[in-house]
């Protein structure tokens, strides 16, 4: 079996980031993709049209890392997006071996074997690329399994009220295309976006667009610190969701509460994914798990990730960069204490930890 410099497991950004990087040390390297096209994670996560930013988070001071994988300054449709990066990788002669489903990875003498449901690649060095693709629990009473986690088709929501969950960039996203495809089709039915806290964090680009669609006329109703409740079928055998919209306290231990209900059909849930704790503890990452009082950022019972500065894992030659180490993970700084530390999930960051990795890797095997 051939050994390769680096193993990459995934081809969205990080991934491609982290080829580009490896040809420019002159390392060789393989990368597994289990989807069939590069950036298959956009491709199944976007609303179809959407357009890409290539925003940079405030802690950050810029430029893109490789220019070249920067979405346009002119915010292209992720379709055309995803067209140019395939015509960068074939022109880079970047080959992605598609359908092939990271498993497990062993260690075997001075390098890594990576298993996959096709067969075994073997490297001194691992990144691992996979984003974070397990959809946060929604915590409802009862059973909603059937809410979409994404707009498949934005069609199916013309004609009904959608109810869209989630108080970040990627709700907001699906809030203006729905918005726009409904003024489109001069559908009056409007889009509730609701989020259980009372404060919405979306980023400029984002809520530049959002304005603009409200601007235009778009029937967007916002509920704020409401939660969803209870999944439930109703007697007419319907999937609904109820979501509590406000709560009054009437004296006297009584408390009047308000909640709209919505076919289970027409919500989209946007409220996040979470790193692959369980990949991480298969291969035997360190993680520690946050509870009250050690984490500030981390939610209650999120398990995180134990990296160094150069995004190398507990484990030697076993790195993990971009969404899969989103939104928060472990630094272990160099006197050896650890610092919780905020990580945006973006195309820069995963871009950027992809660079300073794969810098990492290559300084190490010329050593
Ligand atoms: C709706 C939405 C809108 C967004 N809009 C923007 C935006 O406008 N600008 C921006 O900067 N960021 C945006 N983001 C965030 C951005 O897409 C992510 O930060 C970025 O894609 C992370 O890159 P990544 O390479 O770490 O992970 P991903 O893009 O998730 O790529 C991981 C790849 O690994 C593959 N994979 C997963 N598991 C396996 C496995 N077991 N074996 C092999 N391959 C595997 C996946 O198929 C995928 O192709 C948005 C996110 C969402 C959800």
């Amino acid at each position: 079996m051939k050994t390769y410099d680096i193993g990459i497991v995934g081809a969205g950004p990080g991934g491609i980031a982290c080829a580009l990087q490896a040809q420019k040390h002159g390392l060789s390297f393989f990368i597994i993709e289990k989807g069939s096209r590069i950036f298959q994670g956009i491709i199944d996560s976007y609303p179809k049209g959407k357009k890409v930013y290539a925003t940079i988070p405030k802690s950050e001071t810029g430029p893109f890392p490789i220019e070249a994988l920067a979405p346009a300054p002119d915010k292209p449709p992720v379709e055309e997006y995803i067209d140019t990066i395939e015509a960068l990788a074939a022109k880079r002669g970047i080959a992605v071996q598609f359908n092939e489903d990271f498993e497990s990875m062993r260690k075997d003498r001075d390098a890594f074997v990576v298993a996959t449901g096709n067969g075994h690649y073997r490297a001194r060095a691992v990144v691992l690329a996979f984003g974070s693709n397990i959809p946060v629990d929604l915590g409802v009473y009862g059973e909603a399994k059937t809410i979409a986690r994404k707009l498949d088709n934005v069609q199916d929501h013309i004609g009904f009220s959608t109810l869209v969950i989630g108080g970040g960039n990627a709700a907001a996203d699906v809030v203006a295309a729905l918005s726009r495809a409904k003024r489109d089709a001069d559908d009056e039915t409007p889009v509730y976006w609701s989020n259980r806290m009372e404060h919405f964090e979306i980023n400029t680009d984002v809520a530049r667009d959002l304005g603009e669609e409200i601007l235009l006329g778009g029937h967007i109703r916002i509920l704020q610190g409401a939660l969803p409740r209870i999944g439930e079928v109703d007697e007419d055998g319907v999937d609904r969701l109820t979501i509590l919209t406000q709560e009054i306290d009437a004296g006297c231990g009584v408390i009047l509460k308000q909640a709209m209900s919505f076919p289970m059909k027409h919500v989209i849930a946007c409220i996040g994914t979470q790193g692959p704790a369980p990949i991480f503890s298969q291969i035997g990452l360190q993680q520690i798990t946050c509870t009250e009082g050690v984490c500030r950022i981390g939610r209650e019972g999120a398990q995180l990730v134990i990296l160094s500065p150069d995004f190398q894992t507990s484990i030697r030659g076993i790195y993990a960069i971009g969404g899969a180490v989103s939104p928060v993970y472990i630094e272990i700084q160099e006197e050896g204490s650890f610092k919780e530390r905020k990580h945006t999930n973006l195309i820069y960051t995963a871009v950027k930890d992809a660079v300073r990795a794969v810098d990492h890797i290559a300084a190490r095997l010329s050593a």
